[in-house]
Parts: C-alpha cells; structure tokens; sequence
C-alpha cells in the first residue's frame, strides 16, 4: 500500500506527539512512553492504522505500538489518532528488518503481521514478514511465551509461511484457511482495512497463531 507522495506528510508525522521519533533510543524502556507497566503488542505494516485503532479502544490495558515503513501511509493513522488521542497508542516509521534496534529481548508480548506483501519472487522470499530470517527477528525481542499472529487471503503466502514456521521449529498453535467460517478462531476478530477489502470481493482470510521455540526454562 504505497501511496503518492504527500506533501507535508513527513512534518506532520516529525510533529506528532504520538510518534516515537528516536525509536532507538527507546529500546529496553518502551514502558516509559506508555507510563505503565502493562504488555506491549506490536503490528508491523500497519497501514492506515484501522486495527491497531481498535485494538487499542477494546483493550485500554494493552499497549499498542505500530510500525510502518512509509510516511505516506502512516500520514493516515497519525491523523486518525491526533482526533482520538488514544492513551495506549504510538506509532513508529521504521523499516521492520531493523526491529532487533528498537525492541529489547523480551519487550514485546504479541506481534501481529496483517496483510504483509506478499513479495512473490523467490529471491525477494527472504522479505516476506514471516520468513524464517524475520522469526529470528521476533524469537529475538518477544516474551517467553510471546506469540505471533498472522492473517492474509494470499494462500502462496500463508503456506510459505506455514512451511517456515516448520523449518524454524516455531510451535503453531492454531491455523485455519478460513477465519470467518471457523468460529473459535474468528471469535472476536478485529478486521483490518485489506481483511474489509479481501473479505468482500469473496477471498477466504487464513489465520495461523505461533509461539517461538522454547530454547530456554
Ligand atoms: N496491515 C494493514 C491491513 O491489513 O490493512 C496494511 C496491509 S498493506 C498490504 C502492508 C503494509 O506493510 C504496507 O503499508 C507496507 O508499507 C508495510 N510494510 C511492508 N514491509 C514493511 C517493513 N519491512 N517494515 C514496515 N512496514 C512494512
């Protein structure tokens, strides 16, 4: 979801107070942003912001934090938020292969990936938000028993991931090929802007719910 460039759309977000600008520095100390000590959850694309905005009205609890790697799109959510002014809500534009510099090993509690490009080329395999080089990634920075959930309608997408999931030694928890008409699974889904999308034109949505490997007690 790259859109035109914006004009102004890199000031707006360089003046938002609910944009972490030195997300670097932050690392190991994501609390003090929020104030508290609850967990934080983490979508990564997080396009327009559409989710995590509901995400965080529902659960006033949790910490939301959402990275997107463009200012064109994030332009979007930061405005959303400036009306709303959710207290447990930030945004960072970042490019998600560097995540192991901003998050400290056991910093995250729940990572959600909605929708991630697909990257169909089989040298570009490596890009894909749920290849086995970003599980290591997120084995890096997530809780004990943190997890990882990940929807898309791309079924060459979900099966590749499936599949390195396997290769990585992740546990899957839970996965289905069709949330909507899996009742457990869809209880209390929160549709994305692309799930809206995918969903209407027919698409079946696919859903796989992951742990990381338990390497220690
Ligand atoms: N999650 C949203 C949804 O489901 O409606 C948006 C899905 S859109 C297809 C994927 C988004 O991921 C795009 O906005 C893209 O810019 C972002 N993205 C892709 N790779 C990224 C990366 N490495 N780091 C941060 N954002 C990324």
């Amino acid at each position: 979801m790259r859109l035109r460039n914006i004009t102004g759309s890199r000031e707006l977000i360089a003046d938002s107070p609910f944009v972490a600008h030195h997300p670097e520095e932050q690392k190991g100390q994501w609390c003090q942003l929020f104030q508290n000590s609850n967990p934080v959850y983490l979508e990564i694309g997080m396009g327009k912001g559409q989710f995590l905005m509901e995400c965080a009205r529902q659960n006033p609890d949790i910490n939301y934090l959402g990275i997107e790697k463009y200012s064109s799109v994030l332009l979007r959510a930061v405005e959303k938020q400036q009306e709303e002014q959710l207290p447990n809500l930030y945004f960072i534009r970042f490019d998600a292969e560097y995540i192991t510099g901003i998050f400290e090993k056991g910093e995250i509690s729940r990572i959600y990936l909605n929708f991630s490009d697909p990257w169909p080329k089989d040298r570009h395999a490596k890009r894909r938000l749920t290849s086995r080089q970003f599980l290591e990634r997120y084995d890096a920075i997530l809780a004990k028993d943190g997890q990882v959930e990940f929807k898309t309608d791309n079924r060459a997408l979900f099966e590749f991931s499936l599949n390195e999931v396997q290769e990585s030694a992740w546990i899957l928890c839970e996965h289905t090929f069709d949330l909507h008409h899996d009742t457990s699974m869809n209880a209390g889904n929160i549709m994305t802007e692309y799930e809206e999308r995918f969903s209407s034109m027919g698409n079946p949505i696919h859903k796989m719910i992951i742990k990381r490997p338990c390497k220690e007690a």
